[in-house]
């Protein structure tokens, strides 16, 4: 029986990287439906090589200049993200979730109320609403598996042990372009410089992260949802070659690792068939040496703030989210220095209230009141 998925963000990096592994294992799954923003030439090139027969774009503009007719082999199209209710009203095994950014969590909460498994790269989501993502998940049965190569190396080894064997987990950081950077060179870091990443190719968004090691914070707190660890059990360490993912401290002394060369078609294929392993198509790595270094928390603020947001809960993590999404898309359009991302995300980050969101309404309000915020903030820094 083939695996019947469904893909978001199907025009994206890690889309891409999905339909590469599917195109070689057509006997093993079959693509029921994909979305994208408003990538039509991407998205005509995938129905004809495809045929998935449902199409959801979710940028609403495209409903008035859209045919039909341009997108052979698909019946069904979608417009606009309020169509994902009926977009995912089909028969389908597996959601794999990669969109960028907070719009990803609507998806992905629909899927959970369906009892449905989803492969998840959209770690906005489960920054923003992860304890109600992973309570509604629990009660309907639903299993988070997830993509994130550190989380889907991590998730590898933890199903394996009880949660009291565990003394602390790492997980691994590129360091990504400005790893050997003073905060001075920083300041003046251009669009180009922090788009170049040494070892991973990602969308803009992420790539801007990396950079940043906004990345790595947002981890933090996918690992600390993902796997109910606090932040102060959660360690961060350099590793430029990004072969060694993810780390775990047993309590009996051993440390157990997860290493593969850094492409994202690995933890997507384990994703993709778990909970079985088969034989992959690409070449296994091959390695001579290994680096690590300790995180220069003076030059990267990044993970600290994380955690001051994990110590507050939720909600202040859904406001270092949106602080973060509306801080990058201004660096990218020229509006903010490089190092001003910190500063909004800092701030923004400490006007939130403690606690817990306590549905999926109250995450939406709390990311719409984090981004008005973030805004206001924003202006402060115009170039
Ligand atoms: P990309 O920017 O390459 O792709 C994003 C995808 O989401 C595109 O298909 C895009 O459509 C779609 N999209 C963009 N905006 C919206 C929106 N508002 N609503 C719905 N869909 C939208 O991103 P990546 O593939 O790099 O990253 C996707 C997710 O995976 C992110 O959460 C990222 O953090 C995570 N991730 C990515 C990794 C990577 O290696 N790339 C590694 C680990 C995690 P369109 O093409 O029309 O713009
Ligand atoms: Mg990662």
């Amino acid at each position: 029986m083939k695996k019947k998925i469904i893909i978001l963000g199907a025009t994206g990096s890690i889309g891409k990287s999905v339909l590469d592994i599917v195109k070689k294992f057509k006997d093993r799954f079959d693509i029921v439906g994909v979305s994208t923003h408003q990538n039509e030439k991407s998205m005509r090139n995938i129905c004809a090589q495809f045929e998935p027969k449902n199409v959801i774009f979710t940028n609403r503009k495209l409903e008035k200049t859209s045919n039909k007719s341009y997108y052979t082999g698909c019946s069904n199209l979608y417009f606009g993200s309020e169509s994902f209710p009926d977009f995912l009203n089909i028969d389908f095994d597996l959601l794999v979730n990669g969109i960028s950014g907070f719009d990803g969590i609507l998806p992905t909460f629909l899927a959970i109320e369906m009892g449905k498994d989803i492969a998840i790269a959209n770690k906005e989501s489960i920054v923003s609403g992860g304890n109600i993502l992973i309570e509604r998940a629990l009660q309907n049965g639903s299993k988070l598996i997830p993509i994130d190569s550190e989380h889907n190396a991590l998730f590898q080894i933890i199903k394996n042990y009880n949660p009291n064997d565990i003394k602390k987990i790492t997980l691994t950081a590129s360091g990504g372009p400005f790893r050997k950077d003073t905060f001075d060179m920083l300041v003046n870091r251009k669009i180009s410089d922090a788009l170049n990443h040494p070892t991973w190719k990602m969308g803009p968004k992420n790539t801007i992260d990396s950079a940043t090691l906004m990345n790595k914070g947002l981890e933090v707190i996918e690992a600390s949802i993902l796997f109910s660890i606090p932040s102060n059990k959660i360690e961060v360490l350099v590793h430029p070659e990004s072969i060694v993912h993810g780390l775990v401290y047993l309590i009996d002394g051993g440390i157990i690792s997860y290493m593969s060369q850094p492409d994202m078609r690995i933890p997507i294929y384990n994703a993709l068939n778990f909970p079985n392993i088969y034989e992959h198509y690409l070449k296994q790595t091959e390695f001579t040496s290994l680096n690590f270094y300790e995180l220069k928390e003076e030059v990267f603020p990044s993970i600290r703030i994380a955690r001051s947001a994990l110590d507050k809960g939720f909600i202040a993590t859904s406001f270092f989210n949106a602080a973060n999404e509306i801080a990058v898309d201004s660096f990218l359009n020229e509006k903010i220095k490089f190092t001003d991302i910190f500063s909004i995300v800092e701030t923004v980050t400490g006007l939130s209230n403690n606690g817990n969101p306590k549905s999926i309404e109250e995450v939406f309000e709390y990311d719409k009141l984090a981004r008005k915020f973030a805004y206001n903030e924003v202006k402060k820094y115009i170039i």
